[in-house]
């Protein structure tokens, strides 16, 4: 199927590159002093490495942050040799030739990555995982981390915030004590802390190095308030059919959803097979010339239902219902999830459109 001309039943993921390049220059403008990164893993949370790695390299990103050394090797090949590429989680048994010679740096994170690096020979660059209390990956801080990896050629010292996103939460702040000690203990390592939110947490939390991920995606990184985001993922999907339902009558699997009374109701191409998750409805909405559809009944595979009753002017077939965009952080608390899980969840079967250029 050509992208340059999408089938009109298909659903479309269109992703505004100007918009990630002005979420990337508000969160390096935020993070004042210290040089900003950008988490690229997973496909650039779903919305397309290859697009946006050169977008966020164009306004000035020389850090980018992968999960898997597969990932690290596209970032690579995107981005060529100059830019930085940590893979966050770390190198695994057989891996270490390939990071080496891809230029790959490893955040190790255990004495089996730090002895599979050091096996390794050579001395090239490597990042460190300090664990300061969220308990998933790192060396405790508590221990002799400067002993364990006395041989390696440290590039970088980092941790990772486990509440950044209440800014009030005491753990944002123990955390940051425990990462001053590991900070002392390597003297001109640069030091890393912050992803999104712990950018708006304050210069304190910046270090040399921030590593925002979702921000730069639109999706909000505290869980009240924060700064205005540009939307990024844009979704249109077209409507199949149009009817009027009957007071009394149901709608969809399991007949969960009955009409109050008389309504005119919108299928719509659009399923969980695309990430629109089943627990979307009820909450959930879309929207149609901008005005608010609420879905109806339960998400199938490929169709769900909106009530479109409330419009001035009634859709027809072949129009388009949009999702996201603003909406997104709305969607992701209608579903029980975060902007995360909707943006990585977005299924393979969208034609995806890019729109700007990103300079
Ligand atoms: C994913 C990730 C980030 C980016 O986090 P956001 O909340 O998306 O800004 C930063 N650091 C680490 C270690 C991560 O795993």
């Amino acid at each position: 199927m050509s992208v340059d001309a999408p089938l009109p039943s298909s659903p479309r993921l269109m992703v505004d590159l100007d918009a990630v390049r002005s979420n990337y220059l508000l969160m390096a403008a935020r993070s004042g002093m210290a040089s900003c990164g950008a988490a690229i893993k997973a496909d650039a949370y779903g919305l397309g490495l290859n697009e946006i790695a050169p977008v966020l390299a164009r306004a000035g990103c020389t850090s980018f942050f992968c999960a898997h050394v597969s990932e690290g090797m596209i970032a690579r090949q995107i981005l060529g040799h100059e830019m930085e590429i940590f893979i966050l989680n770390g190198v695994q048994y057989g891996e270490a030739p390939l990071l080496r010679q891809k230029h790959l740096i490893p955040v190790l994170s255990t004495p089996e990555h730090i002895a599979l690096w050091q096996e390794a020979g050579e001395n090239a660059p490597a990042a460190l995982h300090v664990d300061t209390g969220m308990n998933r990956l790192g060396l405790p801080w508590q221990g002799n981390v400067p002993d364990m990896v006395k041989d390696l050629n440290l590039t970088l010292v980092m941790s990772h915030l486990a509440c950044g996103s209440d800014p009030a939460h005491p753990m944002n702040r123990q955390q940051l004590e425990r990462f001053a000690v590991i900070r002392t203990a390597f003297p001109g390592i640069r030091a890393s802390l912050a992803n999104s939110a712990g950018i708006l947490l304050g210069d304190a939390w910046h270090h040399d190095l921030t590593r925002p991920g979702i921000a730069l995606y639109g999706g909000a990184p505290l869980d009240e308030g924060g700064p205005n985001l540009a939307p990024v993922a844009h979704i249109e999907a077209p409507i199949l059919q149009v009817f009027t339902l009957r007071q009394g009558q149901s709608v969809g699997y399991g007949a969960t959803y009955t009409a109050p009374k008389d309504m005119t109701v919108a299928t719509v191409a659009i399923g969980y097979a695309d990430g629109l998750r089943r627990d979307a409805s009820p909450g959930g909405f879309g929207r149609i010339h901008d005005q608010k559809v609420p879905l109806v009944g339960r998400v199938s595979m490929d169709l769900s239902t909106f009530d479109v009753s409330d419009l001035t002017k009634p859709p027809k077939p072949g129009d388009l219902l949009c999702l996201l965009g603003k909406d997104l952080e709305a969607l992701a608390i209608a579903s029980d999830t975060l902007s995360y899980e909707v943006l990585t969840g977005l299924g393979p079967r969208f034609v995806r459109e890019y729109k700007g250029c990103g300079t």
